[in-house]
């Protein structure tokens, strides 16, 4: 089990797979006011990047679930390397349906909602495994600026205008589904940048290392378009953030 090739190679060598930047995951831990011991969930956790600094920085414990083998291996060795490995633990594996025993403090599904079928249906997974008055955290694409055409949505790597939001939008939509929004931090253009850009050094020195791989036609006309695509389409028209909520009482 695993996710399609493509992704193990262009976020190989990133830590956090979105468009945050350490600080932003830093001042999101923050934001929120976290109190030692606070179990979490992270389905969808990627290289483990936001638990594994939050049990640094805050003394947080949790579990991780990714179907990701690379980036799972790559998050326990970050949890070792962080002096972190007793608090966290990272599965390999499908996240789809996952209900944790334990009860939360908090619950998160950041960049991956369609573990749950779209941000509703990831909302009432995780409320499953979360304990009364915790805290969700989605991670969502929402449109900086609404895309003029489809075609625009389409540069943006988005399958219709209508798969997002705008953000007032996105905003009221959670309230729609019961729960007030609490807190957020919102990704810029330059934390983009930083999820984007790198995949393009990462590409370049696998084409270096791989010249004969099945993939390297691929991943060389990925390298050659990705550049003015993105310029073009994401970094002007899609916004992304993460949105603490809370079950309104
Ligand atoms: N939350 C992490 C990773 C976001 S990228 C971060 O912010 O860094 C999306 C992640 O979802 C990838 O790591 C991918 O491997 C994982 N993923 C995709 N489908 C999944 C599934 N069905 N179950 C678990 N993880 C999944």
């Amino acid at each position: 089990m695993d996710i399609p090739r493509i992704f193990n190679i262009t976020e190989s060598a990133h830590r956090i797979h979105n468009p945050f930047t350490p600080e932003k995951l830093a001042t999101l831990g923050e934001a929120l006011r976290l109190e030692t011991g606070t179990r979490m969930l992270d389905l969808g956790s990627g290289s483990g990047e936001m638990l594994c600094t939050w049990a640094r920085d805050y003394g947080i414990i949790g579990t991780g679930i990714d179907m990701s083998q690379l980036f799972t291996g790559q998050a326990k060795r970050r949890a070792e390397k962080l002096g972190v490995a007793d608090q966290v633990e990272f599965i390999h594996g499908d996240a789809a349906g996952f209900v944790s025993d334990e009860k939360a403090g908090v619950a998160a599904c950041i960049g991956a909602t369609w573990i749950g079928g779209g941000v509703g249906g990831t909302i009432e997974l995780l409320a499953q495994s979360l304990c009364p008055g915790g805290i969700i955290l989605i991670g969502e694409p929402y449109w900086r600026q609404l895309p003029p055409t489809e075609d625009v949505a389409k540069g943006c790597q988005a399958s219709s205008i209508s798969d997002f939001l705008l953000l007032p939008e996105l905003l009221a939509s959670f309230g729609h589904l019961g729960y007030d929004v609490v807190e957020m931090v919102l990704a810029d253009q330059d934390s983009w940048d930083r999820y984007e850009a790198a995949k393009w050094l990462t590409m370049r020195r696998w084409l270096e290392t791989n010249p004969d791989d099945e993939f390297a036609k691929d991943v060389r006309a990925q390298l050659t378009s990705e550049p003015v695509r993105y310029a073009t389409y994401t970094r002007e028209y899609l916004g992304w953030g993460v949105f603490a909520l809370m079950a309104r009482c």
